[in-house]
């Protein structure tokens, strides 16, 4: 598999961390978003983060030769020779049905199709596609570089050979594959986080605890790495509000907080750790730091 080609669509918190893992790994990777702007971003920060885990010993090829794997396009022209397409755009369904028909259009008979889709069933877009079998869920985590998991989800009509290829990307990425083997909506791993997440928000929102608090206390009474508010301060809080809206819709309102907080937030400018604040505030370095009580 290695040195062949892979267009990542969508340059944004998570295509760019795909693209850069793919790059790491040995592929040629076209990392395409139809904003120049996502683009000079995504550029900028894969940049950095490759250079900063080659001083960290994490990475130990020359980063100048995984940077020039990579390409940053604004057109999807290098579809056509693409054996993997990952599309990682915005939350919402018809924009993905409308990518994966376009794209389908152009990809050789051979070419796999994956979407990065955090909550709807691959089925639904497979639907509008000719070759539905070609196309499966691959659900990474964010930050990517540093998430070693990715759910594999199997569609109703996914081949089970394309499937087996898709845990063997996976794999060839460095990171764990959990095959998810019917696709429900939001999967396995987001239909847990969010029921934990739900809680989490309505307790905030309800004054009950100050966000810090819940990470602190799930970090140190069940022993997560990070907690549910700098998970989701990492993630977006808009990505956030899109997932729990195309949730709603797919019939699993039970699985998403009824409060506004988010929104609110999102109004104040204030999504997450990109924006510099969210349930946090951040410095310029990234370090994240708490907000007096009386502001959230
Ligand atoms: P993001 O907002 O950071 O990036 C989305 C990018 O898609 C933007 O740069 C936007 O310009 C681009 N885009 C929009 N329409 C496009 C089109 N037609 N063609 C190409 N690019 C287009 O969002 P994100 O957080 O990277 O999430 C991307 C996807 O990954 C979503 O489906 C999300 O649910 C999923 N996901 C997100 C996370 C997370 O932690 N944020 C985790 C797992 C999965």
């Amino acid at each position: 598999m290695k040195q062949q080609s892979i267009l990542v669509i969508g340059a944004g918190f998570m295509g760019a961390g795909i693209a850069q893992v793919c790059a790491q790994s040995g592929y040629r990777v076209h990392l395409m978003d139809i904003k120049e702007k996502a683009l000079a971003n995504a550029e900028k920060g894969i940049t950095w983060s490759i250079q900063k885990l080659y001083q960290k010993g994490w990475l130990t090829e020359d980063p100048v030769v995984v940077l020039e794997r990579l390409s940053y396009e604004i057109d999807d022209a290098a579809a056509e020779s693409a054996v993997w397409v990952i599309e990682a755009a915005l939350e919402v369904e018809s924009l993905k049905i409308d990518i994966f028909k376009s794209i389908e259009r152009r990809v050789s008979p051979e070419t796999l199709l994956a979407t990065n889709t955090s909550s709807i069933p691959i089925t639904r877009i497979a639907a509008h596609l000719s070759r539905p079998e070609h196309l499966l869920g691959l659900h990474f985590f964010g930050p990517v570089p540093f998430m070693g998991l990715v759910e594999v989800v199997k569609g109703e009509h996914t081949d089970a050979d394309v499937f087996e290829a898709g845990v063997e990307f996976v794999t060839s990425l460095g990171k764990t594959p959990v095959r998810v083997k019917r696709d429900i909506p939001g999967f396995v791993m987001n239909r847990i986080f969010s029921a934990a997440f739900r809680e989490a928000v309505d307790l905030v929102s309800d004054g009950i605890v100050s966000p810090e608090d819940v990470d602190a206390g799930m970090r140190l009474g069940y022993g997560w790495n990070v907690g549910p508010f700098e998970v989701a301060d990492n993630a977006g809080l808009d990505t956030f509000v899109l997932v729990g809206q195309s949730m709603a819709e797919l019939g699993e309102e039970n699985l998403v907080t009824k409060s506004d907080l988010l929104q609110k937030m999102i109004e104040q400018g204030r999504l997450g750790k990109k924006a510099g604040k969210g349930f946090y505030r951040y410095t310029k370095d990234g370090k994240r730091l708490p907000y007096g009580e009386e502001d959230v």
